[in-house]
Formats: C-alpha cells, structure tokens, sequence
C-alpha cells in the first residue's frame, strides 16, 4: 500500500493524497531489506521492511477508494485497527496475569509461597485493576462505537485506550516475567516477547505523545477560558456569589441567632 500525493493543489491538505495497491513485482519496486521486532534474529529476517518506489507506474484501478481520501481511509481503518490492538492486548494481558498468579501460587522461596508474599500481592493487585480498568475502557470504547457507527465521534475514547494500552500491557508483563525469575527473562517463556509488543503498542500506529496530543485537545474542546485573573472558582468569590445569593436568609438568621442568645438558649 503507497500513500502518494495526488492533487497538490486541493484547498483542503486533506484532499491532496491517495492510496495506492502496489503488487511488489510491480517494475521499480525493490525491497532493500526486511527487519524484525526487537533484539535477537539475523538482520534481514522479519516482516516489516525498507522499500524503495522508483520512478513505479501503476493501472488507475490501483486506486483504493477515492482520489485523494487517504486521509479518510486511514483514519477509519486505523480508528477499527486500534480497537482490535486493543482488545488483543485485553487478552495478552489476562493470559500474563493468569500465568503470574499460577506461578504465585506455585513456587516456594526462602521466604515461603511466592502467594504469601505482600510484595508479591502488591502486584498482583495492581495488575488485576490496571487490565480491569483497561477492559472496561475499551469495552466502552467499543459500546460508542457501536452507538455512533462514527469513529470521528469517539476520537478521544481511541486516543485514550491507544495511550493505555501499552502502559497496562507493559506494567504486567515486566512483572509476569519478574515473579519467574531467570525463567521469566528466558526465550523459553513468553514474556520478552510481551514486553517487546508493549513497546511496540506504544509506536505503532502513532506513538503514545501524539495520542495523548488528540486526547487532550479533544477533552479541552468542551471547556471555555475565564478571562478573569481569579477564575470561577476562586474561594473568595465562591462566598462573596453565595452571599450576595442568600443575603435575605442571612439577614434572617442572624435576626434568629440574636433572639436565640437573648433567651439563653443554647446553639
Ligand atoms: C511493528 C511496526 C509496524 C508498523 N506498521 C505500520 C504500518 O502498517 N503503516 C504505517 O504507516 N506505519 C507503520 N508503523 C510506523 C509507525 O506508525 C511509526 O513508527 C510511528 O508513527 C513513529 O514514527 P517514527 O518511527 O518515525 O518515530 P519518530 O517520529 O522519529 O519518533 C521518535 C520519538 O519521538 C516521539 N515523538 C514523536 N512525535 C512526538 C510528539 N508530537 N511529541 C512528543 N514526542 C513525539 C516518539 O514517541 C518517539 O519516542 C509501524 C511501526 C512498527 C514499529
């Protein structure tokens, strides 16, 4: 698949580029060299790669989609992408914290069961309501989906699981392969791979800063600036609003507070 830019001159910067289907066989296509994820592996494996596109001519029916719409068809596929990382990561996440607590439950130490050791349940606890809170999110993510049939419209919520994915992910799998031990660090066990991914959910399809970027701006849309040096909110004002507000019941009570003391009795 080749972004490339079609109408430089479109109004819109979001109209100017297209996305093309480029069969690698296709003359002046040449992979220089593919690379894998993380560390280990001859270089040259793997599946991603650095491709050069010279001088490549392709049918108009390489077209996808629209002239121009690469923007809008990246945007939807990516919106439905994120989601699914996310639901996978839902499930890597479960998969390390149910291997963590069988081991917990498992391994005797010098200092007793792995199980019985507060530090130990520390981390189990943390992880458990990390994942939990991280499932709801993206279980109500998925719900405005649904609800919308608009990713635009739920643009933060993406942005929001994009951002915790790979915190939760990574949090739990550091610590799945910390409670193995010299087993845990071992290609023997899936761990580093999980640490890897994580590291990978937090690049991959943007990167974690550029998520948040879209999270924030889209949280500060619904909020409107005070233009006062003290805002709103400021204590003193907060008071001076409320009794000007009850100024009448004020006055009034005082009126009862005073007769109340003149006839002793007691407040
Ligand atoms: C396994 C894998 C698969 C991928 N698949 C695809 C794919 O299918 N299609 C595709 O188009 N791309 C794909 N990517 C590319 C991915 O989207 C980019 O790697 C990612 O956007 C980061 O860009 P970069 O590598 O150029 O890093 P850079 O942009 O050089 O980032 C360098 C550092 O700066 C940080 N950074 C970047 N922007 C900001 C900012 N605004 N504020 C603060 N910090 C910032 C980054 O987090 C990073 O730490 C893939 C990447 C990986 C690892």
């Amino acid at each position: 698949m080749v972004y490339a830019i079609t109408d430089p001159d479109a109004k819109d910067p979001y109209r100017r580029t297209s996305i093309f289907l480029v069969p690698t066989d296709t003359p002046g296509v040449r992979i220089i060299r593919n690379v894998a994820v993380g560390g280990g592996g001859e270089i040259g494996s793997g599946n991603e790669g650095y491709v050069e596109y010279k001088d490549v001519r392709v049918p108009y029916d390489a077209l996808l989609g629209e002239r121009g719409a690469a923007f809008v068809i990246a945007q939807v596929r990516l919106g439905g992408g994120r989601v699914h990382h996310a639901m996978r990561t839902v499930g890597a996440c479960k998969h390390a914290l149910d291997l963590m607590c069988k081991r917990a439950v498992s391994r005797n130490t010098r200092d007793g069961k792995l199980s019985d050791l507060q530090m130990v349940q520390a981390d189990i606890a943390d992880s458990w309501i990390a994942l939990e809170s991280f499932r709801l999110l993206v279980l109500r993510t998925a719900w405005l989906i649904d609800k919308h049939k608009d990713y635009n419209m739920v643009r933060k919520d993406i942005a929001a699981i994009k951002v915790m994915m790979p915190k939760v992910y990574g949090d739990i799998a550091t610590k799945a392969a910390h409670l193995h031990g010299a087993l845990g660090v071992s290609n023997e066990m899936p761990f580093m791979h999980m640490v890897t991914s994580a590291l990978v959910m937090g690049i991959a399809d943007g990167p974690t800063e550029v998520h948040k970027v879209t999270l924030a701006k889209q949280v500060l849309k619904d909020y409107r600036p005070d233009n006062d040096l003290f805002p709103a909110y400021h204590i003193p004002k907060l008071r001076e609003e409320a009794q000007e507000k009850y100024a009448e019941d004020l006055a009034e009570m005082k009126v009862e507070y005073a007769k109340m003391k003149a006839d002793k009795v007691s407040v």
